[in-house]
């Protein structure tokens, strides 16, 4: 794009220094190798969508019953994320006005529990996420948050262990699904525990919904209460979030979200959200899936003959966790020397890991974006080769070799556009 012609005039004309942020930031997304495995690059209809006058307007209430008027064009807008949303996954019921996965979530316990009251997830440092009843978070704090974890042998989660704390404890809401978990989530025996504890069950599909919609990870539709997700990652979407739930639930989940604890939805997200879950009903967001599944294989086995230890030995999903132990690089020393590879990734807790949160053992990383670019099997080994340089390097202090990786990846990525970019 030329000077004369900036991607975003009005901006550029009235805050140019904010305008080269944002032209900085489309730089660096089109230059890098990006694994984060939460983050994704969303096509140019979502981002227009994300940018319309829609949010100019406040809608308090949901189509059809709202506290203001001029609601003609916004309830249809809304009616057709819920429908798609409804039609996508297979549930009788979608509240798409979740600011975004946190706040969904939260929304989940005020129309379950009471403060005070047991709730059930999965320890953040095993692979969790904060909202799930971890100290830290809200949740943890207003509920007693009991934790379940997976075995150290094997990375993979104890239904044991889940069953027996569920019946001792008997929590009100059962969390299943989290943020660093490798491998297919069995909603089928966190079905049978709930039932049996006499918990509601949510499944916290936030990482995997673009892979359940594509048919490259098992639905728990059939077994959930109610399935929280976000918009934003493998679903590739505007940031924000859904709750799906049966009709018994329905009800109680919008009343949760609005008026319990948000006010107007964010119009231009739910619009973008509708255009998402119309892309993810395509064909061809079938295809996106398998691929992001095959390239994380791929990868896997590639970094494992490099001597990687990846947690469970591999992965069934999108999402990658090394514990770099074996490598005597920390998680957070890699993740920067990574980053001056270009070559984005976070720096994540292991399960049983022996460092503190703040400073790690393991690396996260994933294949959602990159498959967006269109990289496929056969660019996997060259992405392992230089996580293994960029690790080494790491460990040697040696930032030659990560400005040379760097040079490397600029130029495959130059190869393969990101959809929503125009550098
Ligand atoms: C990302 C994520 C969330 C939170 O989403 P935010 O939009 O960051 O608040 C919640 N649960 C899980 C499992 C997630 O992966």
């Amino acid at each position: 794009m030329t000077a004369e012609q900036p991607r975003h005039p009005a901006l550029a004309a009235t805050d140019p220094e904010l305008a080269a942020l944002v032209r900085a930031e489309e730089q660096l997304q089109a230059d890098t190798l990006r694994l984060i495995p939460s983050e994704n690059y969303v096509s140019q209809a979502v981002l227009e969508a994300s940018g319309t006058v829609l949010q100019n307007k406040y809608s308090e209430g949901y189509p059809g019953r709202r506290y203001y008027e001029g609601q003609q064009n916004i309830d249809l807008v809304e009616t057709l994320a819920i429908e798609r949303a409804r039609s996508l996954f297979g549930v009788d019921h979608a509240n798409v006005q979740p600011y975004s996965g946190s706040p969904a979530n939260l929304a989940v316990y005020l129309a379950f529990a009471e403060p005070g009251d047991t709730v059930m997830g999965m320890a953040l440092p095993m692979g969790g996420h904060l909202t799930h009843g971890w100290g830290v978070s809200a949740t943890g704090r207003w509920f007693r948050g009991v934790q379940y974890g997976v075995r150290q042998d094997d990375g993979r989660i104890d239904f044991d262990q889940v069953r027996e704390l569920a019946m001792k404890e008997r929590p009100k809401v059962i969390f299943c699904g989290g943020t660093a978990l490798p491998r297919t989530i069995d909603f089928a025996a966190f079905g049978e525990i709930a039932q049996e504890s006499g918990a509601v069950l949510v499944a916290d599909v936030a990482h995997i919904a673009g892979l359940i919609a594509g048919g490259a990870h098992p639905s728990p539709v059939p077994y959930a209460d109610v399935i929280s997700t976000t918009t934003h990652k493998t679903l590739r979407g505007p940031r924000g979030a859904m709750l799906m739930c049966r009709e018994e639930h329905a009800k109680a989940v919008d009343k949760a979200v609005f008026p319990g604890l948000q006010g107007g939805p964010h119009n231009q997200t739910t619009a973008a959200i509708a255009v998402a879950l119309k892309e993810a009903a395509l064909p061809s967001f079938r295809t996106y899936a398998e691929s992001v599944v095959a390239n994380a294989k791929a990868l896997a086995e590639a970094l494992l003959a490099r001597g990687f230890d990846l947690v469970s030995g591999g992965t069934d999903n999108h999402l990658i966790l090394m514990d770099l132990t074996p490598k005597e690089v920390p998680g957070k020393v890699a993740a920067k020397a990574l980053d001056r590879a270009g070559i984005v990734v976070n720096y994540n807790t292991v399960p049983y890991d022996p460092r503190k949160p703040f400073d790690p053992s393991g690396v996260r990383i994933g294949t959602p974006s990159l498959t967006s670019r269109g990289l496929g099997v056969e660019h996997m080994a060259q992405v392992a080769e230089w996580i293994d340089r960029g690790v080494a390097a790491a460990a040697k202090g040696d930032e030659e070799a990560l400005a040379a990786i760097r040079a490397e990846v600029a130029e495959l990525m130059a190869a393969y556009p990101a959809p929503g970019l125009t550098v």
